[in-house]
């Protein structure tokens, strides 16, 4: 796309900002792809239409004002760039876009949202809102739509407060040594996920290291536009983990994208299904009894880091477990950090449209990478009165491989 975007001097996020503009060449192929363009049907909700408006308003003859609605109700789910043929990245876009959006919000706007992305980047302040909105789930007609939302992903009881061993040794020969992540909001809301991934990485072969104090890897306020707040959070924890390891692994979709960027030194960042699948399992797995099992991509594991092979290939080690194929199972479920508050109609949606999919399945249970999609997916099912569990990837091979059977 020819564009008139001006050049800054030395400034990198400018010129990638240039080169996406330039290098889409305005096919379309992305529209069906994108999650708003299916819901609202409109082409400037649609990462075409958006290029375009953020060229316009990098060239200056558009009003940020104009264009922030379409930018706004955008997840950022990328998967406009796995659907595109001439290698867009959308990302550099949207990415510093958020921040200028986020500047011509009201100060009071912005603190707000800080101080939320504060509240739940801490585990400790997030168990209290958590609890909080637990006991406010009963009041929750009276409230407005955009909390209501977000009170529908807290469960209605919090596990207790766990803490992860720091060190755990590999069972029998020792095949690897990775720091593990434990997540913030994952940490309060299911931490099964880490227990599963340290069960299933030992018993493997895999020394784990669970940094204590990680706090958050910064992805929600990146994400949020919060660019300072998050690249500061990013490199405290970045500081938490050592250096020593193979890998430093990730269990939530979200974090690992952000990561791959932030942690730019150290050991790599490699979400678990990755490593798991690298490595070569050798615990048995078997699913007692057998079922039906649909996997849905987490956004920000299949596009953002082109991570969709790994998963399905663990999955079909799994004796007894019949993976069933999910029809769009690229497409987002509507769970993008803040935006079930932000935009609660699309949110709700979308989340319609997945749980619709997911059992036309026929699937009994069904898996994801990242905790936000596993709430938001469990959210909708439970609202259209379907009873089916959802669980991480890595809390169901756990289970497989921890099973009587499986151990024979
Ligand atoms: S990131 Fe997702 S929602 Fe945004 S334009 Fe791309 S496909 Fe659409
Ligand atoms: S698929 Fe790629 S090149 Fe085609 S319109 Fe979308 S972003 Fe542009």
């Amino acid at each position: 796309m020819l564009h008139s975007i001006p050049t800054i001097p030395d400034d990198t996020r400018q010129s990638l900002m240039a080169t996406a503009v330039s290098s889409c060449v305005h096919c379309g192929f992305c529209l069906p792809a994108c999650p708003t363009y299916r819901v609202l049907g409109e082409e400037m909700d649609a990462p075409r239409g958006r290029i375009v408006l953020m060229k316009e308003v990098l060239e200056g003859t558009l009003p940020l004002d104009e264009a922030a609605p379409h930018l706004d109700r955008c997840l950022g789910c990328l998967a406009c760039e796995t659907a595109c043929p001439s290698g867009v990245r959308y990302r550099d876009l949207i990415e510093p876009m958020r921040e200028r959006l986020l500047e011509r919000r009201p100060g009071p706007a912005r603190t707000a949202g800080a101080l939320l992305v504060r509240v739940m980047a801490s585990p400790g302040a997030f168990r209290v809102a958590a609890a909080l909105g637990s006991g406010m789930k009963a009041a929750r007609a009276l409230l407005p739509e955009s909390l209501g939302a977000m009170l529908d992903l807290v469960p209605a009881r919090l596990s207790a407060p766990t803490s992860f061993p720091r060190f755990t040794p590999a069972a029998g020969r020792r095949r690897g040594r990775v720091a593990l992540m434990t997540g913030c909001v994952q940490h309060v809301l299911r931490p099964s996920i880490t227990e599963a991934a340290i069960a299933l990485l030992t018993r493997n072969g895999v020394d784990v290291i669970v940094p204590p104090g990680q706090g958050c890897c910064g992805a929600l306020a990146l994400h949020a536009g919060h660019h300072e707040l998050g690249t500061s959070m990013a490199a405290a924890h970045a500081a938490r983990f050592p250096t020593e390891v193979d890998a430093l692994v990730t269990t939530a979709a979200g974090c690992g994208s952000s990561m791959t960027s932030t942690h730019t030194a150290g050991a790599p960042v490699v979400d678990a299904t990755e490593y798991l699948d690298g490595l070569g399992l050798v615990a048995p797995m078997r699913l007692a009894p057998p079922a039906p099992v649909a996997y849905q991509d987490a956004c920000h594991l299949a596009h953002a880091q082109q991570v969709m092979a790994a998963p399905r290939r663990l999955l079909g080690a799994v004796d007894g477990l019949t993976l069933v194929p999910l029809a769009d199972a690229g497409l987002c479920c509507g769970s993008a950090g803040l935006y079930n508050l932000e935009q609660p109609g699309i949110a709700a949606e979308l989340g319609r449209l997945k749980a619709a999919t997911l059992v036309a399945s026929g699937a009994t249970r069904v898996v994801t990478a990242n905790i936000g999609c596993l709430t938001q997916m469990q959210s909708a099912l439970d609202a259209a009165g379907h009873v089916l569990e959802v669980q991480h990837i890595l809390e169901l091979l756990a289970m497989s491989s921890s099973s009587p059977a499986a151990r024979g």
